[in-house]
């Protein structure tokens, strides 16, 4: 059993990874922004609500951003582990995340940043947004300030789980295969350790 956190700006390659890794560890990927594109794409209340914060490349509010990952992890009572991919994204998301996870008997085992520059990211963005549908992926004013929030309320969940020795960096840039295999040698070390751990409490 391993969740991860899969981290890092916007149009780093989270998504892309994530399908990858969750067809090799067998794991639940549970996508804030896909869901909530979901919502919008349904019109439902939580996607009109949703949209509003969307459109600009602010964050949906923490309450609304957390009660819908809440659901999600707890309807899949029997998954081998979760790839949380775009969550969370403040600090308040994180403590949510601890305490749901732990109600559960679990842990977030291993966090990993993609990085990559602003101007390969907006770059990036663009190219995406001509194909995606995105409203947020084709304005270049709403693609910096969505890097913006990053910088500004996301970047601190990396120190938040660096104090628990959990946080990793691997580079961003170069080719999908070479990215996944940067992240597998992490996820593997970590899978690991936490089966040895296991061990160790089971004598
Ligand atoms: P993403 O697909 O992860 O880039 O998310 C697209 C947009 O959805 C973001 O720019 C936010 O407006 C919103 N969003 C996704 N995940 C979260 C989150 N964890 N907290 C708040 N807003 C989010």
């Amino acid at each position: 059993m391993i969740n991860l956190i899969l981290f890092g700006p916007p149009g780093s390659g989270k998504g892309t990874q994530a399908a990858y890794l969750v067809e090799k560890y067998n794991l639940v990927h549970i996508s804030t922004g896909d869901l909530f594109r979901y919502e919008m794409g349904n019109d439902t209340p939580l996607g009109q609500q949703a949209k509003a914060y969307i459109s600009k490349g602010e964050l949906v509010p923490d309450e609304v951003t957390i009660g819908m990952l809440h659901n999600k992890v707890l309807a899949h009572p029997d998954a081998g582990g979760f790839i949380f991919d775009g969550f969370p994204r403040t600090i308040l998301q994180a403590e949510a995340l601890d305490r749901l996870l732990e109600e559960e008997g679990s842990v977030v085992h291993v966090l990993i940043a993609l990085n990559v520059d602003d101007e390969e990211i907006v770059k990036r963005i663009k190219l995406r947004g001509a194909t995606s549908g995105r409203a947020d992926d084709l304005d270049e004013n709403i693609i910096r300030n969505r890097i913006e929030v990053y910088k500004n309320e996301t970047t601190p969940v990396y120190d938040y789980y660096d104090q628990q020795g959990k946080s990793h960096m691997v580079d961003g840039i170069g080719s999908i295969d070479d990215i996944f295999n940067r992240l597998c040698a992490i996820i593997d070390t970590v899978g690991d350790n936490a089966m040895l751990t296991a061990q160790e409490e089971k004598k």
